[in-house]
């Protein structure tokens, strides 16, 4: 994984744009590319694209879109979505790039619809953060469903995807220009590929152990269900360059993984009055804070463990999600009919546990405020059937990566952009600002797609003219 002396060097096969990584960034930048008269190249290094997009729930936030407007909601607009991203990170973000992205988001959505990718909006559930039910997705709420449309829109415009290829080693001139990649076959065979740009899509480092304890030492031990594949090669070449890298100790966590199955609950487990218990049936935090912050949370519990409780009508809610429905299948939600029955799964004295309920029925009722500042008043109380499922703190992804301009041109320590050198989603710095608190719900494809098709255009322009 390294910088390589590109001078003199002659490459066999030659392309203007090429892309590193096939995830959501990485087509819908070699879409943007192709579409605006470049022609594009992708490497991917699994030999079926999978990325954390596929992993993902594919939910896009966007505002003021077609589709919204549509089902009904009228008063969403770009403006409140920059607010909700500038307030989940206290404002601790590029605030121009939050400006950018809020704003193309709703013709990001419309732009997909019209490469048929199915997508509709999400209006029966809010996510800790939205001012608007922002979230647009296809109707299963799985990535997997937005991936296979991205990539057959990818194969419908006859861009090169080149499967198996590991991008090991960039070639580069002295400045800084990309003069192309080095990929590297399972069989160890290499090849080289020329470009007049290069866009680095290959996500974070949420897969490096290596690198999480250099940069997050905290998230180390959490269980990563991100894509295995994305170690931090973005990083690894932008440091080898001179890159300016941002936020790195940043990332978004998930505090509701079923464990030990490793596939995580929908949050409507929380926003629709569920709460978390430690192994003694008492609650530790304010839930619904947001997924992310609530990881570490639980991980610091006793045995890095708790249990998720919420109840059928929340369930229903949840059920939209296909990780949900995976947590379900694989028997990860138990079904209770009362607090003592919750009581023997976790293993708990039932009296702390029904105190718990009591202590939340009185804020519910507005006769106290809860201790962890979470805001029950007028929720409703959960009603049995209950259920039930123990959790751990999962790691989804790094936030933190090459810092990028509006262009999505990635810049040197002094601020300066790279000749030929854009990143996006993943591999670039996010919105999150510096920590584990910022990541506003969807917030990972919303900088996916959108500084992918905004890395795509920057990149044709330049190697267009
Ligand atoms: C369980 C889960 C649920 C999530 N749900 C949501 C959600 O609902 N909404 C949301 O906004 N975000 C969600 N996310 C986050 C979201 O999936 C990511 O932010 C987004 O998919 C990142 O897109 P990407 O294109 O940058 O990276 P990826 O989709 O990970 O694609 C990167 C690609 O690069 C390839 N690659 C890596 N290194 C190299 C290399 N050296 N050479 C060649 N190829 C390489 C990888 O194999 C991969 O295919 C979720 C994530 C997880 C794990």
């Amino acid at each position: 994984m390294s910088i390589l002396k590109a001078e003199g060097r002659k490459f066999p096969t030659q392309t203007q744009v090429l892309v590193i990584g096939a995830g959501a960034c990485g087509t819908i930048a070699a879409l943007a590319a192709k579409e605006h008269g470049a022609e594009v190249f992708i490497v991917e290094r699994d030999a079926k694209p999978s990325g954390s997009t596929s992993l993902s729930s594919g939910q896009i936030p966007a505002a003021g879109t077609k589709l919204q407007r549509a089902a009904g909601l009228l008063d969403d607009t770009p403006d409140l979505l920059y607010k909700d991203i500038l307030a989940k990170a206290h404002g601790e973000c590029d605030h121009a790039i939050a400006r950018l992205i809020a704003d193309e988001a709703k013709n990001m959505i419309e732009w997909l619809v019209e490469r048929q990718v199915p997508l509709t909006c999400v209006l029966n559930f809010q996510y800790p953060g939205h001012s608007r039910p922002h979230m647009h997705a296809a109707k299963s709420l799985d990535g997997a469903e937005l991936h296979a449309a991205l990539l057959a829109a990818v194969e419908r415009e006859e861009i090169p995807l080149a499967t198996s290829a590991h991008a090991t080693d960039l070639y580069a001139d002295a400045d800084g220009r990309i003069r192309g990649v080095r990929v590297t076959r399972p069989d160890g065979k290499t090849e080289d590929i020329g470009c007049e740009a290069l866009i680095l899509a290959c996500n974070g480092y949420g897969g490096s152990k290596e690198m999480l304890k250099r940069f997050i030492p905290e998230a180390a031990e959490l269980f990563y269900e991100g894509h295995v594949g994305n170690q931090g090669d973005a990083v690894r070449w932008g440091e080898e360059l001179g890159a300016s890298l941002k936020d790195m100790g940043s990332f978004q966590g998930h505090g509701a993984m079923a464990t030990p199955h490793g596939v995580h609950l929908n949050w409507a487990t929380v926003t629709e009055g569920g709460f978390h218990v430690n192994v003694h049936g008492k609650r530790f935090s304010n839930e619904n804070a947001g997924y992310s912050e609530q990881a570490l949370k639980v991980h610091h519990q006793p045995g890095s463990v708790a249990w998720a409780i919420w109840d059928e009508r929340a369930d229903a809610i949840a059920t939209q999600q296909a990780s949900h429905v995976e947590a379900k299948e694989a028997g990860a939600v138990k079904r209770c009919d009362s607090v003592e029955a919750i009581a023997r799964i976790v293993g708990c004295d039932a009296k702390a546990l029904a105190q718990t309920f009591a202590d939340i029925a009185a804020a519910v009722r507005g006769e106290k405020q809860d201790q962890f500042g979470r805001d029950f008043k007028g929720k409703r109380m959960l009603q049995p059937p209950y259920c039930v499922s123990k959790i751990a703190g999962a790691l989804t992804h790094t936030q933190g990566g090459l810092e990028v301009n509006t262009e999505m041109r990635v810049l040197r320590k002094d601020g300066t952009p790279f000749p030929n050198l854009f990143a996006g989603g993943g591999a670039a710095r996010g919105l999150s600002g510096p920590s584990d608190w910022g990541y506003l719900s969807g917030s990972g494809l919303m900088t996916a797609t959108n500084m992918g098709r905004l890395a795509g255009i920057a990149a044709a322009k330049l190697v267009k003219g």
